[in-house]
This record gives structure tokens, sequence and C-alpha cells, in this order.
């Protein structure tokens, strides 16, 4: 008859908690890059489709804000730390270094502004 050794039992048991641990670690930091992935494909789809309207206006008839909605995108996107000029096009701006390329694009007033 097998004899149960309750030290043995709870070696095995430790062990295989071990084990589980060592898994979820590892599933967690798998998940981690999943989700920061995916906010950063939310921002770069954002920031399409703001390209988007801005190359092919909608047909819809909508409301004109002072800020077109895809330049208030670029103005989100940019202030996420991303490029949206030419020059860097979807790169991110290192230490959130402010772009004059860019901030000309959200904010220039060569196509919105109007003189009074
Ligand atoms: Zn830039």
């Amino acid at each position: 008859m097998n004899q149960r050794d309750p030290f043995t039992d709870f070696q095995r048991l430790s062990t295989e908690a071990d084990n589980l641990a060592h898994d979820l670690a590892g599933f967690r930091q798998e998940l981690n890059r999943v989700l920061e992935q995916n906010a950063e494909l939310i921002i770069e789809n954002k920031h399409l489709r703001g390209r988007l309207n801005e190359l092919a206006p909608s047909t819809e008839t909508e409301p004109k804000p002072a800020m077109l909605p895809s330049r208030r995108n670029l103005e989100k996107l940019y202030d996420s730390g991303y490029h949206i000029c030419n020059m860097m096009y979807g790169a991110r701006r290192e230490n959130n270094e402010p772009c004059a390329f860019c901030t000309n694009i959200i904010y220039g007033n060569n196509r919105s502004h109007q003189k009074k």
C-alpha cells in the first residue's frame, strides 16, 4: 500500500504553485504588452481617421466648429507624444519635445484664419 507522506504532498503542491505563479507572471506580462499595443493602435487609428477626414471631408452635413475635428484629433495625438507633422509623421516625440512643424499644423493659421 502506498504510504502517503504529507511532506511530499506539500512539496509537490508547492512546486505546482510556483509553476503556476511563474506562468501567471508571464501571462500578465503578455497581457500588458497587448494592452499597450492596443492603446497605440487606438491612437494610430484616430490619427489615421483624422487624416482621412482631412483628405476626404465627409459629405455628411455637420456643423463647422472653430477647430476641425481632424485637427483636434491631431492635437490629441500630439499631446499624447506623437509627431503629426510631415517630417516625423507618427513618430514619438522624444521626452515630449515640442515640434514647430506639428504645432504649425495644429494651430497654424494658414488655412482656417480669416482676415478681419
Ligand atoms: Zn513634428
